[in-house]
């Protein structure tokens, strides 16, 4: 579909034109990501070593500095970290790995330890861990 086409399509639905570019962006980057897919709610992700995809929420492990997220992998044994991001703004995408599920979203407010965010599939605003955001 031509992009004037989604454009009025859009609009004939209420989505205005920065809103729009918000959604076709966001839908760009998930594409960008082709080694993650969805297992029911979550998002599965490979393993570093193994490529084994498996749900892997993380656990926080704090550091001197500041905290690291901290994942192994249950086919091959292997343990890898990444650093809590500190560098998260308003109007920034995230993901969120919730126990429960994945959550996708726009950042709304950010706080020392926690964020809260739009929830893109339900469009309700929550608070989660800042530890279990991820920037994109
Ligand atoms: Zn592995």
């Amino acid at each position: 579909m031509e992009a004037i086409q989604v454009a009025v399509r859009a609009a004939s639905i209420g989505i205005g034109p920065c809103r729009l570019l918000g959604l076709l962006y966001f839908v760009a980057v998930m594409q960008d990501r082709p080694m993650s897919r969805s297992v029911g709610a979550h998002t599965a992700d490979p393993c570093p070593r193994c490529l084994v995809e498996e749900v892997r929420t993380g656990s926080l492990v704090p550091t001197a500095e500041r905290g690291a997220v901290g994942y192994a992998c249950g086919r091959c044994g292997h343990s890898w970290s990444r650093p809590v991001g500190d560098d998260l703004d308003v109007y920034d995408i995230v993901r969120a790995d919730l126990p429960e599920r994945t959550l996708y979203g726009t950042v709304w407010q950010v706080e020392d330890d926690r964020v809260q965010v739009l929830d893109t599939s339900s469009g309700r605003l929550l608070w989660v861990e800042r530890w279990r955001t991820i920037l994109y």
